[in-house]
């Protein structure tokens, strides 16, 4: 296996999140009722004249930018002929040899090392339609139709799935914290081709590649390459070849499948769209744009680590989603401080909302002003953080505020001496064995007379003063 080489280049269909369609005033809203988010431009009506969306090319403008790609001051939208029942106007508006973004590059970590992988070019273009085919019927849903995008193509610089998979969420979370897209891969507005080859380790020329089509899934990617990469090594060690094709992703098989011979650029057709003139840009326009640009995923993760005086893998946690880094500066920004902030959130907030909710951090249940209250709580003495862990889930349940639970349910902290000394005694007492092995010099039992004064007390005893109150009386028996 292992005399081979696998090269892969990756291709991917970001939807840009504009309110309208990318040449149509029909607003780009896919998940409504089918057929009814199509206008004259994206439903294909004839002489119906595009109009390029200026947000759009903000939008891909900042991809380029946020991906360290160069932005050309001209490019032109050409037609893609092709004949599809989810593409009305029989071509689909793209760019060709005159793209909106040339070369650039993003740097990654795979296991430790890091590798810089190249990215070709990045063009704006709409998509198509949808079809459903059921038994008997095909049916055909427009309201995708028009919608813009940008295509972010890779050098084939990649050269087994980690690295993809490493590539893709890279560009994923710079797109959405950049505001580019959203994201959403199950509504397929994140989604990739994966193009890959082999050859015999050590040869210059790429052997010829398979492209395995519109994959939303990181872990379909990964799986469609390693079944691709052993079939076509299969295929070259037994003395066969791998015809250049289009595949699909049967996921349920766990096999990719051909779909068709590839066709060449030729075949399209491609010529630049009479009724779109070149988009030119100004230097200040996109200088404009450069400056509105939030802030991206590694810059803020060092930030965190600066700011909030965070550890890298804590950093790395909380700024790996845009909501839960909002989330996290949302509690600072309450008073919380950011060590108990970041502790509270990436373990306890994140397990239950994956547990009890199924929801992401954006509709918790749990506000981070609750959540800074409760690490108050803490903080002050009201309460152990033990006692804190039984109000937060019940904070999830009831949705009261930690101050109102506490008080309702008796839970503050035990300070008082007189009740904490009484506990003790009583413990000594019961366990007069067990004393008799401490002083013996069984130090370990020092934590199950703990355990039994913690217990007495319902678990409000404050743990310092016990710990402080149960020593001097084991010296004094
Ligand atoms: P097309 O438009 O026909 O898909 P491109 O030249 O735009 O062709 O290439 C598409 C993708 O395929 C790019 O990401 C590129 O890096 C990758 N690629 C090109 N040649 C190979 C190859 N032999 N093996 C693997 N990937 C390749
Ligand atoms: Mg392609």
């Amino acid at each position: 296996m292992n005399t081979f080489e696998v090269v892969i280049g990756l291709e991917i269909h970001a939807q840009l999140q504009t309110k309208t369609k990318a040449f149509c005033f029909v607003p780009a809203i896919f998940g409504d009722k089918e057929n009814t988010q199509v206008g004259p431009v994206s439903g294909g009506l004839p002489g119906a004249l595009p109009v390029l969306n200026k947000e759009a090319v903000h939008l891909a403008i900042r991809a380029g930018l946020a991906l360290g790609c160069q932005i050309n001051e001209k490019s032109v939208f050409s037609r893609k002929n092709y004949f599809y029942p989810d593409l009305p106007k029989g071509y689909q508006i793209s760019q060709f040899d005159e793209p909106l973004c040339g070369i650039g590059q993003i740097e990654v970590e795979v296991e430790g090392s890091k590798k810089t992988i190249g990215i070709q070019r990045i063009h704006m273009e709409e998509d198509a339609g949808k079809s459903m085919h059921l038994a008997a019927t095909s049916l055909v849903n427009l309201n995708r139709s028009g919608t813009p995008l940008v295509e972010i193509v890779s050098q084939p610089d990649i050269r087994n799935a980690a690295e993809a998979v490493a590539y893709l969420k890279k560009i994923h979370a710079i797109l959405v914290f950049a505001g580019v897209s959203d994201g959403n891969m199950e509504e397929g507005n994140f989604r990739c081709d994966v193009n890959l080859s082999v050859r015999p380790l050590g040869q210059k020329e790429f052997g010829t590649r398979t492209e395995i089509k519109n994959l939303n899934s990181f872990r379909f990617i990964e799986k469609a390459i390693e079944f691709e990469s052993a079939r076509q090594i299969a295929t070259v060690s037994s003395g066969g070849k791998v015809i250049q094709e289009t595949r699909g992703w049967d996921s349920a098989a766990g096999k990719t499948f051909s779909q068709r011979t590839k066709e060449e650029a030729h075949d399209y057709r491609y010529f630049p769209d009479p009724d779109l003139p070149p988009l030119l840009l100004t230097p200040e326009f996109i200088e404009q744009i450069r400056s509105e640009m939030p802030e991206l995923p590694d810059a803020k993760r060092e930030r965190f680590e600066k700011e909030y005086s965070l550890n890298s893998s804590n950093a790395e946690l909380l700024t790996a989603s845009k909501d839960v880094a909002a989330y996290f500066e949302e509690c600072v920004a309450a008073g919380a401080t950011p060590k108990a902030a970041a502790s509270w959130v990436l373990s306890e907030l994140l397990r239950e909302i994956k547990e009890v909710e199924g929801a992401d951090i954006a509709q918790s249940p749990i506000s981070p002003q609750q959540i800074a209250e409760l690490i108050a709580l803490i903080e002050k003495g009201t309460i152990s953080g033990k006692i804190a862990k039984t109000v937060f889930a019940e904070m999830f349940v009831s949705r009261k505020s930690p101050k109102q639970i506490v008080e309702e349910k008796g839970l503050v902290q035990v300070l008082d001496e007189a009740a904490i000394q009484a506990w003790i005694q009583q413990v000594i007492t019961e366990n007069p064995s067990i004393v008799a092995e401490y002083k013996a010099g069984k130090e370990k039992v020092f934590a199950f007379l703990v355990g039994q004064v913690m217990k007495l007390s319902k678990g409000k005893a404050n743990p310092a003063v016990l710990g402080d109150k149960l020593k001097a009386a084991l010296k004094g028996t």
